[in-house]
């Protein structure tokens, strides 16, 4: 099923990307990679990445430029000659009350979490539709379903990620194109830490005290769902069992959006 499929995934340098591009690359996957980073943290990525074996490169567009989403889509295809399995995962946050929220971190935000990923859409949909089979996977959020408080741009981009999917998945339903989104609850990687630091700091918690209070707060489970978790919702949406499931979302978040 994954032998020899060509997987781009963006923001895939770091936490739940980089697991994603494991998954697919241990599934069989040829695999380019995409995200900032040090050259040592993008040559570790790439590393961790070949080490399942296949062939793996890197595009270092910034996603917050569409000239940029579209070279990196061309270059995918330039490299590899197609692509079969897109994962719009980069992300980033900022947290402040809506009076307060900086014009210029909302704007960053909407155009890496939500334009991004209609322009690697948009882009990568021609070549997917001449050839009859694509599968498309955008990493929302339970912020795609529900709201928390001072995350206004993070949950307007997630909603508006979720609706995008919806009409992805209806203009390509009777097309072997697939259009789903994974929805996590609070994962432990790079951009959770920043939080847990920021209240750890605010409250005079220690590190696991803080991240008690994050988990006891929103997610009934206590525990956080692992980036590897979400590698595995993702390969059963591009695998055999996934090829009727279309617009709609993977909610793994210990029930979060439950109560
Ligand atoms: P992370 O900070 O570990 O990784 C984010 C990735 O996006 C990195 O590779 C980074 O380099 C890349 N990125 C950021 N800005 C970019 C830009 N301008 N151009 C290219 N790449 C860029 O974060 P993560 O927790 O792994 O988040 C990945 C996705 O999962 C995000 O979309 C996030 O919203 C979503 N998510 C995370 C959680 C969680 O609890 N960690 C929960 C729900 C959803």
């Amino acid at each position: 099923m994954f032998k020899d499929k060509i997987a781009l995934i963006t923001g895939s340098t770091s936490g739940i990307g980089l697991a994603v591009a494991e998954s697919l690359a241990a599934a069989g996957c040829k695999v380019m990679l995409n995200g900032l980073g040090t050259p040592e943290q993008i040559d570790a990525a790439r590393a961790q990445v070949a080490s399942h074996g296949g062939e793996v490169d890197y595009n270092s567009a910034d996603l917050s430029r569409a000239e940029q989403v579209e070279a990196m889509i061309t270059d995918t295809l330039k490299r590899f000659g197609r692509l079969d399995i897109l994962v719009n995962n980069a992300g980033i946050q900022h947290t402040a009350r809506v009076e307060s929220f900086p014009a210029e971190r909302w704007d960053a935000i909407l155009a890496i979490n939500l334009s991004a990923v209609f322009h690697a859409i948009r882009c990568a949909l021609p070549g997917m539709q001449a050839r009859g089979y694509g599968r498309i996977v955008n990493i929302a959020s339970v912020h795609g379903l529900v709201a928390s408080a001072e995350k206004s741009a993070y949950i307007a981009a997630k909603h508006g990620v979720i609706g995008l999917t919806k009409v992805v998945a209806l203009e390509n339903a009777q097309a072997d194109i697939t259009c789903n989104a994974v929805c996590p609850g609070w994962v432990l990687t790079p951009l959770v830490q920043r939080q847990i630091d920021d209240r750890a700091a605010l409250h005079g918690l220690s590190i696991k005290e803080a991240e008690q209070a994050m988990l006891a707060e929103k997610q009934p489970s206590l525990r956080f769902t692992r980036p590897e978790d979400i590698g595995e919702a993702v390969r059963f949406l591009c695998g055999s069992g996934g090829g009727n499931v279309t617009g709609t979302q993977i909610v793994l978040d210990g029930g979060w959006t439950a109560r």
